[in-house]
């Protein structure tokens, strides 16, 4: 598969009052033509802010990407482009679709006309044309009664039926890669499953490259083809679905993984949960970032970040206890098929 795009040494701090919070940690990754991969980890981990930085969506006052950082897309550092060349990557090759399609629609404009304008900026048709293939669009991503909802507002829509709409717009223009944050967090969960049906079909037909960034490893199991788990601003580990759900390498990736809930499980019993909180990210831990919550941590996690540990071709992982020199340890049972009901 050819690569699309290739993030090399993303490191991202903001800048507040209380000091600099180090959002990303030097994080290196590739996306290839008509893959999913998921970004996961939970809030604050930083995938938000990387798949931001991607279109180059974060506030410029207060965001600071270090000059060592590269994200190349068609040869090209985005962080680099500005103006025109930045406005034609922008919604024509990359696009993105957001957590609260409310929020991301004009509400003083009808929905037909926020599908085509995303088609008038990147191409050369008329708005009559543009009109017509924005009804095709919604069409596409199965709006009932497309032809007549195409002239209604975002207020006349369901939440479901508003993130239709957002995925028209984002695939108007047959972007290289599709952006989804957390794409259904804020429908419930029959219109979530449609909503990740038709953005796997979608990405199918399309050949769309996509970045799914979730907390949700129920949705990841069922979509993605490769995995990168974020914590405290660094990718912990990676590897394609199969690796990262049957033989995960990571004490965070385990403790994520137990903390789904399992349809054997007793209505009564407790779920698992991950104590204590991610590190201040004002001031990083000098070793490992999981050390203070990990059941394993050895001397050394405290004193040194751990190093990268080549599992397999597609496998890695950051963590001291799959060292050579580490002591051999037993995982946790009940990792295997945790997540039940998915297409593994
Ligand atoms: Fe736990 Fe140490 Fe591995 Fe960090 S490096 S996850 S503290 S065992």
């Amino acid at each position: 598969m050819k690569k699309i795009l290739d993030i090399k040494n993303l490191t991202i701090d903001f800048n507040t009052y209380a000091g600099r919070i180090q959002a990303v940690r030097n994080i290196s990754f590739s996306l290839y033509e008509g893959e999913i991969l998921a970004i996961v980890g939970e809030s604050g981990c930083g995938k938000t802010v990387t798949s931001k930085s991607i279109m180059r969506l974060l506030p410029e006052a207060t965001a600071q990407v270090n000059n060592h950082s590269e994200i190349i897309f068609d040869g090209q550092n985005v962080l680099k482009l500005k103006g025109k060349e930045l406005k034609k990557i922008r919604g024509d090759e990359i696009a993105m679709i957001f957590q609260d399609p409310m929020s991301a629609l004009n509400p003083t404009m009808k929905v037909g006309h926020q599908v085509a304008e995303s088609l008038l900026i990147h191409t050369k048709i008329t708005k009559k044309q543009a009109f017509k293939e924005a009804v095709q669009m919604l069409k596409l991503v199965g709006l009932p009664m497309a032809e007549k909802r195409a002239h209604e507002y975002p207020n006349q829509y369901s939440g479901g039926m508003r993130q239709r709409a957002m995925i028209a717009i984002a695939l108007a223009c047959k972007p290289k890669i599709l952006i989804a944050d957390e794409p259904t967090t804020a429908l419930d969960v029959t219109i979530q499953a449609q909503i990740m049906k038709l953005i796997k079909t979608l990405q199918a037909d399309l050949n769309t490259a996509i970045i799914l960034v979730t907390h949700d490893l129920g949705i990841v199991a069922g979509m993605a083809d490769r995995i990168q788990v974020m914590y405290a601003g660094q990718i912990i580990e990676r590897g394609v679905r199969e690796e990262l759900f049957y033989d995960p390498q990571h004490p965070y990736t385990w403790a994520l993984l137990r903390s789904v809930p399992k349809v054997s499980q007793k209505s009564k019993s407790q779920l698992y949960s991950i104590t204590g909180t991610p590190p201040d990210l004002l001031y990083p831990p000098k070793g490992c970032a999981f050390a203070e919550r990990c059941e394993y941590c050895m001397p050394i996690c405290r004193k040194d970040p751990p190093v990268e540990t080549i599992i397999s071709k597609t496998q890695s992982v950051n963590c001291w206890l799959q060292h050579k020199d580490a002591p051999k340890l037993n995982k946790p049972s009940g990792l295997k098929g945790v997540i039940h009901g998915q297409s593994l």
